[in-house]
């Protein structure tokens, strides 16, 4: 047989490599900043035109290149950062596999302009597609910039596949917060389309944290600081009350450098453990400094995980200082360690106001009716409050627990109950319905049993309301008596202006979106004032988080969420009334038998099935 094998060009293994570094504008806006953090920039700008698909540009004031170095820096596996495998276990910089400048000149138009401090003149390089079409001397000022234009220009495959320009610009902004989370020593400007989205000065940690994410974030931190053998820990937390219910404001960092990782998420997720709803999560930006050699970094070139030598140590420093910090800004009960959890108070019964134990007395007694001899009635009268103090405890026994329990007042009791007004007529009705551990609602049909899921069931038919709402343009909108002030960070505003007209829609009225500041005058009827705040947060987040690269339209993504948002959860309690309404309103649905999730709402269990079980 002949000989079949052999050695791919340079461009299109540079091409196949790139695959792996750059998966979209946000890979290459990572690589650039980190190239210029590595090159010790007090300044840098990143500039970056539709979504990163036309144009990403990064200037910086570092220590620039040589032309030799200029012209190497494209090379693969070219790089000022490791000379030999033992460096690898003493990195101090961002880069070092010296393949992000190489892929990207193979997939990208690059325009390089660098020039080192030492040198009058600097150097100009144009390559496509890994081929160098000129190289020339030129005045540029110190430092240097790189611009990266119509990526992917020559795979149409994964320039189809990007998503649209605000979903990349979101990645990218994300990128961008990470880096300038890790360096706040470092003024960074960052321009979209030509408008300025970030001018972040030269600051301390918490400063930047603050012009990152909006003047609102000073009140959430608490700091937290930690020096052990292992790692050395800084940085904030947010305060348990801050905590949201999607993921978002969470940054771990190793050595200045982003990371992911689950293991360590759960270590912080633990600390907050009873001070937080089980569906929230806290907020947290921590810097962790451990030895270069006790990591490992060198799993994948855009992966951010990493691995630990001594994770298992690392993961009780981290919940113990967490908790710690939680405790001495007495924005936790628990001080001690040793504490015995069992005194804790639950969250569930957080804040709430003790009840009144109710004693039940007889109306019916009249002292001064005798009926047979007096010592008779004293010894009736007697026995009769001794069997009422029984009485009494019988409702905290066995299956009446619930019962009891209903006398606690609940935060979202009021406005569950309020979210369903039962129809009259309904309740009069023959129907009987049951709520099943503050989850399931019992009730029967024709052909046997029905047991419906609360939260979805809820779901399903609040999304329809305000689909309808929508679609119909009927909006409602239930006027606040005070205009409410809230204020949001840069990239929220912007999300917020981005939905404002389906959020209008449904019933938010926003008099004026200005700087940080949103005055809202009116919101959906079934948004109670107080979770307004709660749930534009929602909004944002899901939308920031890229539900919708799902495809669905922007109105039915928003009525997910608020559906999502609004709806019953488990765990609350349901009156009579309310349950009532509830079904009816779920067969009153368009689609009943599905959440907006595609989650099923009911199941039913046919009376032939019981009688099964009786034979
Ligand atoms: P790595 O960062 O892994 O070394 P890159 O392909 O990102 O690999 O960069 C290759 C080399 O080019 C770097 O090692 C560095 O010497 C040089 N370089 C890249 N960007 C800059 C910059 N902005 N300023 C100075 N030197 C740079
Ligand atoms: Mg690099």
């Amino acid at each position: 047989m002949a000989d079949i094998i052999q050695l791919l060009p340079d461009h299109v293994a540079n091409q196949i490599a790139a695959g792996e570094v750059v998966q979209r504008p946000a890979s290459v806006v990572k690589e650039l900043l980190e190239n210029a953090i590595d090159a010790n920039a007090g300044c840098i700008k990143l500039i970056v035109k539709d979504g990163g698909k036309t144009l990403i540009q990064v200037v910086d004031d570092g220590i620039g290149m040589s032309t030799t170095d200029a012209r190497l820096s494209f090379e693969r596996h070219a790089t000022s950062k490791i000379r030999n495998a033992e460096d690898l276990f003493s990195l101090n910089t961002k880069g070092f596999r010296g393949e992000a400048l190489a892929s990207i000149a193979a997939i990208a138009h690059v325009e390089m302009q660098t020039r080192p401090h030492e040198e009058e003149l600097g150097t100009a390089l144009k390559i496509a597609g890994s081929k160098v079409l000129s190289q020339e001397v030129c005045s540029s000022p110190e430092g240097t910039s790189i611009a990266v234009k119509n990526l992917f220009f020559n795979i149409p495959a994964r320039r189809n596949f990007l998503k649209s320009d605000q979903v990349e610009l979101r990645h990218i902004t994300d990128e961008f917060h990470r880096v300038a989370l890790a360096h706040p020593g470092v003024q960074l400007h960052f321009y979209h389309n030509g408008n300025e989205l970030f001018n972040l000065p030269k600051v301390k940690q918490r400063r930047r944290i603050v012009n990152i994410f909006g003047v609102r974030m000073d009140e959430k931190l608490v700091p937290v600081e930690e020096e052990t053998q292992v790692a050395r820990i800084g940085g904030y937390i947010c305060k348990p009350q801050f905590a949201k219910k999607s993921r978002g404001e969470q940054f771990f960092f190793v050595n200045n450098r982003f990371i992911k990782s689950p293991y360590l998420h759960h270590a912080v997720v633990a600390a907050f453990e009873g001070l937080i709803k089980p569906d929230t999560f806290p907020g947290y930006f921590l810097f962790l400094e451990v030895d270069p050699s006790s990591i490992d970094i060198n799993i994948h070139p855009t992966k951010t995980e990493i691995k630990f030598n001594d994770e298992h140590s690392l993961y009780a420093i981290l919940r113990a200082t967490v908790k710690h910090s939680l405790g001495q800004f007495s924005v936790s009960p628990v001080l001690d360690f040793e504490r015995d959890q069992n005194l804790d108070t639950p969250y569930a019964f957080k804040d709430k106001q003790a009840s009144q134990p109710r004693v039940s007395v007889d109306a019916g007694f009249n002292p001064f009716k005798t009926d047979s001899s007096s010592f008779q009635s004293a010894a009736f009268r007697e026995k009769k409050s001794a069997k009422g103090w029984e009485n009494m405890y019988v409702g905290l026994e066995s299956g009446q627990k619930e019962q009891a329990f209903s006398s606690v007042q609940f935060e979202s009791d009021p406005s569950s109950t309020a979210l369903f007004e039962a129809d009259t007529d309904l309740s009069e009705s023959a129907v009987t319905t049951l709520q099943i551990r503050r989850k399931y609602i019992l009730t029967t049909i024709k052909s046997g049993l029905l047991i419906i899921d609360q939260g979805r069931a809820h779901q399903r038919v609040l999304y329809e309301r305000f689909l309808r709402s929508i679609t119909v343009k009927e909006t409602v909108s239930q006027q606040l008596l005070f205009p409410l002030v809230l204020s949001f960070s840069k990239p929220e505003i912007s999300v917020i202006n981005e939905i404002r007209e389906p959020l209008s829609q449904l019933g938010f009225i926003f008099d004026t979106v200005e700087g940080e500041d949103v005055r809202i005058s009116g919101v959906p009827p079934m948004v109670p004032e107080s979770e307004i705040g709660i749930v534009l947060d929602q909004l944002i987040s899901d939308w920031q988080d890229g539900i919708n690269e799902s495809g669905f339209s922007q109105s039915d993504i928003l009525c997910k969420t608020l559906a999502k948002t609004l709806a019953v959860k488990t765990g609350e309690l349901l009156d009579n009334n309310s349950q009532l309404a509830l079904v009816n309103d779920l067969f009153g649905c368009k689609e009943s038998k599905v959440s907006p999730f595609n989650k099923p709402i009911f199941v039913t269990i046919p009376e032939s099935d019981i009688d099964k079980k009786f034979i």
